[in-house]
């Protein structure tokens, strides 16, 4: 029978945040056995997610995990500066540990909340026994980056990664599933703040497997089905002005 698919969704307050969530929930909606693991970057849960996530016809875990106050993110600082969603990640590694064991058969996918996910990724998913791997579209500089698999004997031979080519490996967050079980057994493995930029996948993926262990998917990673999609800050000039008339524009209306 399929494995359970864990999601592990970092989320934060902002105004696109809603509609984030809810682009999500109405993908996984349709993915059998799916288990969605919320975790937001708050002090406390806020009601907006928590009713959101009550609303919306899932199997769901609500988490949260506040990011410490010095690797936060500045309204100016460039995306890269620090390491987004490392607290919330291992809340929720944290959680499957404690709350499973082995004779749990799942998978475990680490889904952030402005990516696109294709319905065909998760039926991929499936098959994993150690580690999943798939190319990712829109990421590192490229249209598409993606582990190098050689079709006659299904292994991965390297990467094609332009953007520090020098981890171990040198993929996106959205690039790779792990099979429950490695989680339970490699219990120490953690993310961490202090990850150079763009090697906390590979810092992670080095504490629980071995590069010959990673099992191609998507057709020898031939094939697209998640985009790194990033999604544009609202523009909210007018709002700002109305903010400071006292008379904002959702006054009693959750957006
Ligand atoms: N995130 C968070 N707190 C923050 C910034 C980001 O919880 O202060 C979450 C975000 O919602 C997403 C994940 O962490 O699910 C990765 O963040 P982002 O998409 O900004 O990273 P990038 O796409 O730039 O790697
Ligand atoms: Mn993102």
């Amino acid at each position: 029978n399929a494995p359970t698919i864990f999601a592990i969704t970092p989320t934060f307050a902002r105004p696109v945040q809603k509609a984030e969530l809810t682009r999500l929930a109405q993908t996984f909606l349709h993915i059998p056995n799916f288990y969605w693991i919320v975790v937001e970057d708050a002090i406390n849960k806020t009601e907006l997610v928590t009713n959101f996530l009550h609303e919306s016809g899932l199997i769901y875990k609500h988490l949260n995990d506040v990011t410490p106050r010095t690797f936060k993110l500045g309204k100016n600082d460039p995306n890269w500066k620090k390491p987004r969603g490392v607290a919330q990640r291992n809340k929720a590694l944290k959680w499957l540990r404690e709350n499973y064991n082995s004779s749990q058969n799942a998978v475990v996918y680490f889904a952030d909340d402005d990516n696109t996910y294709s319905l065909k990724l998760f039926k991929e998913m499936e098959r994993i026994k150690v580690i999943g791997v798939w190319p990712v579209g829109l990421v590192g500089g490229l249209m598409v980056e993606r582990p190098i698999c050689d079709a006659s004997t299904m292994k991965v031979t390297g990467f094609n990664a332009v953007w520090q080519p020098e981890r171990k490996f040198p993929m996106d967050m959205a690039g790779f599933a792990i099979n429950l079980r490695v989680i339970l057994e490699k219990k120490d493995a953690w993310f961490s703040y202090e990850s150079k930029n763009g090697y906390q996948e590979t810092e992670i993926l080095e504490q629980m497997v071995t590069r010959d262990q990673l099992e191609p998917l998507a057709d020898c990673c031939t094939k697209v089905y998640v985009w790194h999609t990033r999604t544009e800050p609202s523009h909210l000039k007018e709002e700002n002005l109305l903010i400071k008339k006292g008379r904002k524009s959702n006054v009693d209306i959750e957006v």
